[in-house]
């Protein structure tokens, strides 16, 4: 009889499982298990920072409904990748990571990066686990992939010892594991499916919001059915953007804060009352808003305000329920009402209030006039990141996405850092698609490096930096006494187009926005990584706000 060590065992799991990515940085004890994936086909994405690593693993799981899998060395390694943990479970999105360990027979005694990993994963995840039997990694493996997806999506962590993973069983020991299946679709009551439609019916000024749990449950045919029947208005949330077109006539983004604020009855699909909506409260909400809820986890039902109807369930299979019921209703929501015409009215007062900034041709140019170009360069088909403060909320706005899961950026956790690890994960899931990325020069300081990462598999993506120079805002010149920077405060004009070309990759400087579409063209034609760093005036902003960004 033969025999298989860990590391072969864990990669054997994994691709039976399907996933095809793994994202880390190899070293103790974890070398052999990178090697045993490559060599059965899973791709394997060497980063330089486990963090850029665990992001990456996080946005395959969104973009392919399989988790991808960060694989880190012991100690500091596991610390590192706890960043994407703790973001993955943010979004609601599926990851793993496998975490290397000191060797069992070494517990307690100071062991070279020995730390308590599985108890620090922990409070991130929705399974982990300290693998002790080598004939158990398939079994393991199951769990973890099953518990990222099933339910509500999320974290889990393997902790993988180096006797594990060195250790060797008899073939015929090992635990034979089924390949978990598609996530079951639950459907909600039929007296709850006609109770939100007739609270739908009932509304004098309703909306529907949708987010990225619906994205995630691939349920833009149905929504698209629902809303073309019913002719509700809709609001996306960040990465919600694209189930439903921005551009769709029913879209109400561009009257965001009005039809928050003035809606009497809202559809909440996928999406969580949370600080990105306000919680939905007063003053960004009406205080008397009716609640129609979707979501597959019962315990996020009525979080922050009470659900006056909770359907509970797979978004796709729910709103195919609603769309089914609706076949029995003459119903739809007149296009003539105040609520429309109060919307549009909002949304072209916005657009004016903004066109002045878009017009604007002075350099160094604004994040408007930035915009302007790069919307109009963007193929409808891209990918498009986006992270820092202003550069990810006005982007939000101002680029619009046609279809679903081409919007990766901060998230529910406002995580600054993610952007290059969700570049390496949509550059390999969507080779056929251009990836672009639009950061801050504060956010792609924190991950940087991974520029390095795009250089060596050679992935063509293209990286705009918006940079005023630092975080928020910058600064006009720097102080003789550089200890009285400012804290927001960063270099001035720094050369990020400099980092890409260092790597092999090209890059574009532009201080005047007359040069940006020339600069823009030129990276998508060329046929690598390619970054065009763009000066922005220091004090650029967001156009004036009825609200600050964090009320309640
Ligand atoms: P957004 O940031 O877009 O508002 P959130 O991450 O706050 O979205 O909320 C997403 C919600 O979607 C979560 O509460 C999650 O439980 C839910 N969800 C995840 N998967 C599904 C699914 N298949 N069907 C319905 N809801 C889902
Ligand atoms: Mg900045």
């Amino acid at each position: 009889m033969s025999k298989v060590n860990g590391a072969t065992l864990m990669a054997r799991a994994l691709k039976q499982q399907g996933v095809e990515y793994m994202f880390g940085i190899v070293g103790f004890p974890v070398g052999p298990i990178a090697q045993a994936a490559q060599d059965i086909g899973i791709t394997y994405i060497g980063c330089r920072n486990e963090q850029s690593a665990s992001y990456a693993a996080q946005a395959v799981g969104y973009l392919t409904g399989r988790p991808g899998v960060c694989l880190v060395v012991s100690g500091p390694g596991v610390v590192h990748g706890l960043a994407g943990l703790a973001n993955a479970q943010q979004n609601c999105w599926p990851m793993i990571l496998i975490g290397g360990a000191s060797a069992t027979h070494q517990n307690g005694m100071g062991a070279f990066q020995e730390e308590r990993q599985v108890h620090i994963a922990t409070p991130f995840c929705k399974f982990a686990h300290g693998v002790e039997h080598v004939h158990r990694i398939p079994f393991y493996v199951e769990m973890a992939v099953r518990y990222s997806i099933y339910g509500r999506p999320g974290a889990c962590y393997l902790d993988m010892p180096d006797d594990i993973i060195l250790g060797e069983v008899e073939e015929d020991q090992v635990h034979i594991a089924a390949t978990v299946a598609e996530p079951p679709r639950m459907i909600a009551p039929q007296e709850n499916i006609e109770s939100a439609l007739n609270a739908l019916e009932s509304a004098e000024r309703p909306l529907v919001i949708i987010g990225k749990g619906m994205a995630w449950s691939r349920a833009e045919d149905e929504i698209r059915s629902f809303i073309e029947r019913t002719q509700l208005p809709f609001l996306a949330s960040p990465m919600g953007k694209g189930v439903m077109d921005d551009n769709h006539p029913l879209s109400v983004g561009a009257a965001r804060s009005h039809a928050l604020q003035e809606a009497d009855v809202i559809f909440l699909m996928g999406a969580r009352l949370n600080w990105i909506m306000h919680f939905g409260k007063p003053p960004r909400f009406n205080k008397n808003v009716r609640i129609i809820q979707l979501d597959i986890a019962p315990e996020a039902i009525s979080q922050n305000v009470p659900t006056e109807v909770p359907l509970v369930g797979d978004g796709k299979a729910i709103v195919g329920q609603l769309n089914k019921a609706l076949e029995n209703r003459q119903w739809f929501y007149p296009k003539d009402t105040p609520w429309h015409a109060a919307i549009a009215e909002k949304s072209a007062a916005n657009a004016r209030q903004i066109q002045p900034m878009i017009d604007d041709n002075s350099a160094p140019t604004n994040y408007y006039r930035a915009f302007k170009d790069i919307s109009e360069w963007l193929p409808d088909n891209a990918v498009i990141i986006g992270e820092g403060a202003n550069t990810m909320d006005i982007g939000r706005t101002q680029m619009p996405n046609k279809s679903p899961r081409l919007r990766l950026d901060a998230g529910s956790y406002g995580t600054m850092g993610i952007g290059m690890g969700f570049v390496l994960a949509a550059a390999l899931v969507h080779p056929d698609r251009p990836i672009v990325s639009v950061s801050g020069d504060a956010a792609i300081g924190f991950s940087g490096m991974e520029i390095e990462t795009c250089c060596r598999y050679n992935l063509p993506v293209k990286i705009v930096v918006l940079n005023n120079g630092g975080i928020g805002s910058g600064a006009e010149s720097l102080p003789e006494d550089r200890m009285t920077i400012p804290p927001r405060v960063m270099s001035i004009g720094s050369g990020y187009e400099k980092l890409m070309e260092a790597f092999g990759g090209k890059g574009w400087y532009v201080d005047d926005p007359k040069d940006l579409r020339k600069a823009l063209d030129e990276a998508m034609a060329y046929p690598g990584p390619a970054l065009v760093n763009v000066k922005l005036h220091h004090a650029a902003g967001r156009k004036p706000q009825q609200f600050g960004w964090h009320t309640s």
